[in-house]
């Protein structure tokens, strides 16, 4: 078994995290079915999480060979006869080490899938390496940047099935709430827009990332048009505003204006 395949580099930077404990409980099966079949973990960081962490020592006894390699000397894998042979640097003993193999078993990168569908009818942020987003990582970790929307499972990030189900309770629980209350509480501070000035360009509606502007027709010209209900008053959207139509609620220019002249500034 070959960890890290495609993963940590600099196409994909990320953990996939669930990849070392799945091939743990496979080589431990595979030793229980028959002990004296060879089994090879080639890694670069055994990343055992939790309580996992007691399945590694398992199968370190029961026999799983380990072997870690760089991220600049990986594995090299090429047919050779009814076998795949499989040459890895050995760090340890700085000296390559030849696993003439049977089956060799991948453990590849876990990739955020492409769903223009979804994307069109649920404008969540996507994190860097395209999962979605949650709001806040220890205080909202299932609630997306949009009201009413939860992430739980592999949307979110790689993760095992038990902290997936314990992540879709949770979800479930939030979505609960909002359901048991029957209404949304708006925030008091919102963006607002002084069409006399907005030329309709339509960035603000482009970086709002709770999708809470909409470009509209009013007379003939196009005006953004803020949805109170939506927005969380970030001041995104007046930030980037190249003809400062926006003000978000007790932050006009001026007040900001006057605080920082109120600290000294200039
Ligand atoms: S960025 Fe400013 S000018 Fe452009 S549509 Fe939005 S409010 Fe109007
Ligand atoms: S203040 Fe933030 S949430 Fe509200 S419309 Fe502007 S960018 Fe969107």
């Amino acid at each position: 078994m070959i960890q890290c395949v495609a993963s940590r580099d600099d196409s994909h930077p990320y953990c996939s995290g669930i990849c070392c404990s799945m091939a743990i409980k496979n080589a431990i099966r595979i030793k229980e079915i028959n002990f004296s079949t060879q089994v090879y973990i080639l890694y670069r960081d055994m990343r055992m999480t939790g309580f996992y962490e007691d399945y590694y020592t398992k199968a370190r006894k029961a026999g799983v060979v380990f072997i870690r390699y760089s991220r600049d000397n990986k594995p090299d894998v090429a047919a050779g006869g009814d076998k795949l042979r499989v040459t890895v640097r050995d760090p340890i003993i700085d000296a390559d080490y030849v696993i003439d193999a049977d089956c060799v078993a991948l453990s590849t990168v876990i990739e955020p899938p492409e769903n223009e569908g979804l994307d069109a009818i649920l404008p969540v942020p996507r994190s860097a390496e395209g999962f979605y987003l949650e709001s806040h990582v220890q205080l909202k970790p299932v609630d997306s940047y949009i009201d009413g929307i939860y992430i739980c499972g592999m949307a979110h990030f790689p993760k095992s099935i038990d902290e997936s189900i314990a992540q879709a309770k949770a979800a479930a629980s939030r979505a609960s709430i909002l359901l048991a209350r029957g209404y949304v509480k708006a925030e008091p501070i919102v963006a607002s827009c002084n069409e006399d000035v907005c030329m309709g360009c339509g960035i603000c509606e482009s970086f709002c990332p709770y999708s809470a502007i909409d470009i509209v027709k009013k007379a003939k010209r196009k005006k953004a048009e803020i949805i109170v209900a939506a927005c969380k008053g970030c001041g995104v959207c007046a930030s980037y505003c190249p003809a400062k139509a926006i003000n978000v609620g007790r932050f006009t220019d001026e007040q900001i204006y006057a605080q920082i002249r109120a600290f000294g500034g200039e």
